[in-house]
């Protein structure tokens, strides 16, 4: 688990990804290449692919055609354990999706205790020190429903880093949050950037896109139409179709 890689290859890599649903395309030739200690921001109108290419890197949708890589290693390709792959990857979600019967640190140490092996002690150890990296220490005891949904969603993240995964995906992870704990979310991504976590994310928030991504990519009917640095694809739009997104959202 504690590969360094200090080659600056792709963390994740997606090539030529096709997926449909029902015989309707919803990505098309979908190219990404995610490099280390970066973020990726997808931006775009709802249903324009940005869940589905996150729900594909984690392999929880199956890709019509192309290739994923994770690491250098193929991921899409026949006889991968899948089950291998996801516990490389940290996923958060729109909805916190925390166990409402468990504690957060029970929450937490679930799939470091049962997927990796990891002992109750050491698994505790590693919860309540990221907890309090997040400003969470004081509250490994409680119950979900007691926190607000802005601690809940911080415990979500913290879940997602307790296995020490080698790629974050987040998808809309304040969309479901009221506008005042949105910022406290954000801090946590942001933060987690500095320490030099690779992650992908979708969001709706462009100044937050702006400020944070190294990449960002606009998807547009499942297509990536246009991609840059966030100063690029904000100040220097190349496509009508991006301008016109952007200036309804901003
Ligand atoms: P976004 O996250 O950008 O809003 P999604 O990836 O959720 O977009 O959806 C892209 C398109 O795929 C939408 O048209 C959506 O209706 C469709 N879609 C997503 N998931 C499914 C599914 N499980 N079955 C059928 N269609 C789906
Ligand atoms: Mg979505």
């Amino acid at each position: 688990m504690s590969t360094t890689h200090t080659d600056g290859s792709p963390v994740l890599r997606m090539e030529s990804v096709r997926k449909t649903f029902g015989g309707s395309v919803v990505l098309r030739n979908v190219g990404l290449e995610v490099a280390p200690h970066t973020v990726t921001a997808l931006i775009g109108a709802s249903g324009s692919g940005k869940s589905t290419l996150l729900r594909c890197a984690n392999l929880l949708e199956e890709i019509d055609d192309g290739a994923i890589w994770l690491d250098g290693e193929e991921i899409t390709g026949p006889g991968v354990d899948q089950d291998a792959v996801r516990r490389r990857i940290g996923v958060v979600f729109q909805a916190y999706n925390l166990f409402p019967h468990m504690t957060v640190l029970e929450n937490i140490t679930l799939a470091p205790r049962r997927v990796h092996g990891v002992t109750r002690a050491e698994a505790e150890e590693r919860a309540v020190a990221l907890l309090e990296r997040l400003g969470l220490g004081d509250r490994a005891r409680a119950y979900p429903d007691r926190l607000s949904g802005g601690q809940q969603q911080r415990v979500a993240i913290v879940r997602a880093l307790a296995v020490r995964p080698r790629l974050l995906l987040l998808d809309e992870i304040t969309a479901a949050l009221d506008p005042e704990l949105v910022s406290e979310v954000l801090t946590v991504v942001r933060d987690l950037k500095n320490d030099g976590m690779t992650m992908v994310l979708a969001t709706h928030e462009m100044g937050f896109a702006r400020d944070v991504a190294d990449q960002v990519c606009f998807l547009d009917g499942g297509v990536v139409l246009e991609r840059g640095t966030a100063e690029q694809v904000f100040e220097d739009t190349q496509q009508e179709r991006t301008r016109r997104f952007l200036r309804r959202i901003v």
